[in-house]
């Protein structure tokens, strides 16, 4: 589902990714483990190409993401949702209206858009906070409208930045479970990143370790915890 293939890229003389291939299947669940600066972040951007690499190519969903531009480009976006570790959400706005943001950004026209965010919400279990403010929101719920903005565009590939980082250890293993749910209900591939292998072992497939730029160990969860 996504196919990252010997992508490099580098910022200056920092190199952010050396080399990277990655396989990772359709409705798998990828987590790719690092420390700060490691190449989490750039890695993830490349495959809803907010960054593109200097060499090597992404593919996600057969479309070659790494060398689109413009109406193609966006399409492509369409099938990505993004879910953030500061969640990202508009204050001024209910949840209702957060998520309806997203489904006019993707051209839902306006008669759809209330009936269509209740039901990304009830898929996140918020639908009764709807009318709620982000700020009279826990941060696990409000992680829950950022997922729910996620899935808006109804993506086939979830990517994860960080996304339980800002939450405590009882909510984060609710939002992972809550992920889980989602990718196995909806068919998503998601691919997180995150500092925290403690994530990787409860929700994820599969995972690779990135330092410096370059993958130094990778394999599915029970190889990575067999590894002393
Ligand atoms: P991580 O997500 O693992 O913390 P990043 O991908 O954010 O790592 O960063 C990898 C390296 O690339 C770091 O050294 C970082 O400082 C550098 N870097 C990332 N983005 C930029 C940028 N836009 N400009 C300059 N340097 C960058
Ligand atoms: P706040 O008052 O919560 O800080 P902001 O208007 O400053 O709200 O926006 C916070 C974040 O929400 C920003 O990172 C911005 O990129 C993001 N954002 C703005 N508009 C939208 C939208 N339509 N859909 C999703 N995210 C959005």
């Amino acid at each position: 589902m996504i196919t990252i293939e010997h992508v490099s890229r580098s910022f200056g003389g920092t190199r952010a990714l050396a080399d990277v291939s990655l396989e990772i299947g359709r409705g798998q669940i990828f987590g790719v483990v690092g420390q700060s600066g490691a190449g989490k972040s750039t890695l993830l951007r490349t495959v809803n190409a907010l960054e593109r690499p200097d060499s090597g190519s992404v593919t996600v969903d057969g479309v070659q993401v790494s060398h689109l531009s413009g109406q193609e480009l966006r399409a492509a976006r369409h099938g990505i949702g993004m879910v953030f570790q500061h969640f990202n959400l508009v204050g001024n706005r209910t949840v209702a209206q957060n998520v309806e943001f997203a489904l006019e950004a993707v051209g839902r026209g306006r008669g759809d858009r209330a009936a269509e965010a209740r039901e990304m919400l009830d898929l996140v279990g918020l639908a009764a906070r709807a009318d709620a403010y982000p700020a009279q929101l826990s941060g696990g719920q409000r992680q829950r409208v950022g997922i729910a903005r996620a899935l808006a565009s109804r993506p086939r590939v979830l990517l994860s930045d960080e996304a339980t980082s800002a939450l405590d250890p009882d909510t984060t293993r609710q939002i992972l479970a809550l992920l889980r749910r989602l990718s196995g209900d909806l068919g998503l591939t998601i691919m997180l990143i995150t500092h925290e292998m403690a994530v990787v072992k409860q929700i994820c497939d599969a995972a690779a370790l990135l330092e410096h730029g370059s993958i130094v160990e990778r394999g599915t969860l029970t190889d990575l915890i067999r590894t002393p």
